[in-house]
C-alpha cells in the first residue's frame, strides 16, 4: 500500500515538475519536442472547433491570439528562446493557413497579413525577454550549484580528514565560543567534546605538568590563541579524566584569522604524550640508578688497580705493568662515561647543581692544558698564558668543559697535532676557545651536536668512539652560568669551539 502511495506520488511529483516552469529553473535542458507538440495540438483544436463545432471559420479571433501570447510566454519561459521560437513559427505558419484557408481578397488579405506581420514581431520580442531571463537565470542559479556543492564537497573533506586525523583536534568560533573536536579528542580525553567553550574558573581541572597548579581556562593554550592571537607550540599540560586517569598532552594552538587580519577562530591540536613522557621518565630513572649503581664498583676496580700497579711495581714484570696500566685506562673511561651518564641524568631531572666559587680561569685552563698535555704525547697543547680573570663559578664543572672541549679536539683532529686554547676579555665577559685543524663538522650540523646524545652520523666521524653526551653536558653548565657554548669551522679544515662566561667584578 505504501509502496503504491509512494509511486504514485512520485510520478505526480514528476508530471508537476516537467510542466511546470517554476520547478525547472536552474535546469539548462530546453525541449524542442513539447513546445512543438502542443503549438501544433492547440491550432489543430482551434480549427477543429471553428469548423466543427461552431461550423464557422471565421470565429477564430481575438481569442486564439490571447492563447498563442499565452503559449510563447509560457514556452519561452519553460525552454527559453528556442522554447518561444518554435511556439511562434508553428502559431504564424497556423495564422498563414488561416489567410489561405479562408481565400481572403483585397484590402481584408493585406489586413490579415499586416496583422500576422505585427504579430509575429510582438511575439518575438516577447519571447526573446523572456527565454534571455530564463536562461540568464538558469546559468546563475546553476553556477550557484555548482559554487554550494564545491563548498559542501570541501566542507566534507575537511570534516573527514579532521575526523581521522591521529591527533585531537579542537576548534573554537570567537563570535559565539562554539566548540567542534575530531573523534581523537574525545578518544584522549574520554568524553564528549562539549559544544561551547566555557571560560568560568570552575571549569574542568588542567594542571601544569611539573607544578601541578591550576591552570585557569583564560590560559588554556587555545584560549590563548583567540583572545590574544597568540600561537602556541609543544606546551605541555596534564588533565584528570573522569576515570581519574591522568594524562599529559602536548598542545599546539593558533588564531585563524579572516580577510580583514580579524581573529574569528582558533585551532589546536593534542597530543597524548602519556606513555612518551612515562617511558622518558622510566629511562631517565634507569640511567640514573645504573649509574649510581656502576658508580661504586667501579671506584673500587679503580683502587683495587693502583694497589695491584704498585704491588706489582716491585716485581718489574714488563707484562703485567702494561696489562694493568690498559686496564686503569680503560676503567677511567668507564669512569667518566658512567659521571657523563649521571650528569645527564641529573641535567634532565633538573638536579645538576653547582658549587660556585670565585677563581682565576687563566689559571684552571694552564691548570688543564698541563695534565691533558700529560696524558697525551702525539698532539701539542698550545696556550700563552696572561693577565689573571676572575670568574664566579662552579671551578670543577667549568674544568669538565674545558676537558671536554680539548679531548674532543685530540680525539676529532688524528692528523694534525696543533691544538690552540686561547682566552680573551670581551666587554663583561671572559671568551676561550678551543682551535683544532681536524675533520671539521659541517655547517648544518653545528648547532644539533650540542643537543642530548647527538653524534655526526657521516662514516667518517662514526669512527670515533663516544656517546654524544660531553657537548651537552657542557651547553648545560655553561647556559646555567648565564653564559654561550658556539662552534666554528668548516668541514674538513677543523673546528673552534667557544665558550663565554661573565666576569667577576
Ligand atoms: P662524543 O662523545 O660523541 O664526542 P660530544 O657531545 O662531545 O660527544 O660531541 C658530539 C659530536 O660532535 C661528536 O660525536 C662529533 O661528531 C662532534 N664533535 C665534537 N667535537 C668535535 C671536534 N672538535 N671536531 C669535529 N667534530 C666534533
Amino acid at each position: 500500500m505504501v509502496m503504491k502511495a509512494f509511486s504514485y506520488q512520485t510520478a505526480r511529483d514528476k508530471i508537476y515538475n516537467y510542466f511546470n516552469p517554476l520547478a525547472r529553473l536552474g535546469i539548462r535542458k530546453y525541449s524542442f519536442r513539447l513546445p512543438f507538440l502542443v503549438s501544433v495540438i492547440i491550432c489543430i483544436i482551434s480549427e477543429l472547433y471553428a469548423k466543427h463545432i461552431v461550423h464557422d471559420p471565421n470565429s477564430v479571433g481575438t481569442y486564439i491570439i490571447f492563447v498563442n501570447v499565452a503559449l510563447i510566454l509560457y514556452f519561452s519561459f519553460r525552454d527559453s528562446i528556442k522554447g518561444g521560437y518554435i511556439s511562434i513559427v508553428i502559431t504564424v505558419a497556423y495564422y498563414l493557413y488561416i489567410i489561405f484557408d479562408r481565400h481572403y481578397e483585397g484590402s481584408q488579405f493585406w489586413v490579415a497579413v499586416e496583422t500576422t506581420f505585427w504579430l509575429a514581431i510582438l511575439y518575438l520580442i516577447l519571447a526573446s525577454i523572456v527565454g534571455w531571463l530564463k536562461q540568464r537565470i538558469d546559468i546563475l542559479i546553476e553556477q550557484e550549484m555548482i559554487a554550494r556543492y564545491e563548498a559542501e564537497a570541501r566542507q566534507a573533506q575537511l570534516e573527514t580528514i579532521l575526523q581521522q586525523l591521529p591527533v585531537g583536534v579542537l576548534i573554537v568560533n570567537r563570535n559565539d565560543n562554539k566548540m567542534i573536536g575530531n573523534k581523537h579528542l574525545e578518544k584522549i580525553i574520554n568524553r564528549k567534546v562539549p559544544s561551547s567553550l566555557v571560560l568560568s574558573d570552575a571549569t574542568e581541572p588542567i594542571t601544569h605538568p611539573s607544578t601541578d597548579k591550576k591552570i585557569f581556562p583564560q590560559n588554556w593554550p587555545i584560549a590563548k590563541a583567540l583572545f590574544k592571537g597568540e600561537i602556541i607550540t609543544g606546551e605541555e599540560i596534564d588533565i584528570l579524566r573522569k576515570d581519574k586517569r591522568k594524562i599529559h598532552l602536548s598542545v599546539n594552538a593558533a588564531p585563524i584569522f579572516n580577510k580583514n587580519k580579524e581573529i574569528i577562530a582558533a585551532v589546536s591540536t593534542l597530543y597524548d604524550v602519556t606513555e612518551a613522557k612515562q617511558l622518558e621518565q622510566r629511562k631517565d630513572d634507569f640511567v640514573n640508578m645504573a649509574s649510581h649503581e656502576l658508580k661504586t664498583p667501579i671506584t673500587s676496580m679503580k683502587l683495587y688497580i693502583e694497589m695491584l700497579l704498585k704491588w706489582v711495581e716491585k716485581y718489574q714484570d714488563e707484562k703485567i705493568n702494561k696489562n694493568l696500566h690498559s686496564l686503569r685506562i680503560q676503567t677511567e673511561r668507564l669512569q667518566e662515561l658512567v659521571s657523563d651518564l649521571l650528569d645527564v641524568s641529573r641535567i634532565q631531572t633538573g638536579k645538576l647543581y653547582f658549587r660556585k666559587e670565585k677563581f682565576d680561569i687563566v689559571d684552571l685552563i694552564e691548570e688543564t692544558v698541563s695534565i691533558l698535555q700529560g696524558a697525551t704525547n702525539k698532539h701539542t697543547l698550545v696556550f700563552s698564558k696572561k693577565e689573571s680573570i676572575f670568574i664566579f663559578a662552579d671551578k670543577f664543572r667549568i674544568y669538565q668543559v674545558l676537558t671536554n672541549l680539548v679531548t674532543n679536539a685530540i680525539k676529532y683532529s688524528p692528523e694534525n697535532n696543533e691544538i690552540i686554547i686561547r682566552i680573551k676579555k670581551q666587554h663583561l665577559k671572559v671568551v676561550v676557545s678551543v682551535e683544532d685543524f681536524g675533520i671539521g663538522i659541517e655547517k648544518n650540523q653545528q648547532r644539533k651536536i650540542f643537543e642530548r646524545l647527538y653524534q655526526v652520523s657521516d662514516l667518517k666521524t662514526k669512527m670515533y668512539p663516544g656517546l654524544g653526551m660531553g657537548l651537552y653536558i657542557s651547553k648545560e653548565i655553561i647556559r646555567r652560568h648565564k653564559g654561550s657554548i658556539w662552534v666554528e669551522g668548516e668541514k674538513g679544515k677543523g673546528s673552534t669551539f667557544f665558550f663565554s662566561l661573565p666576569i667577576k667584578k
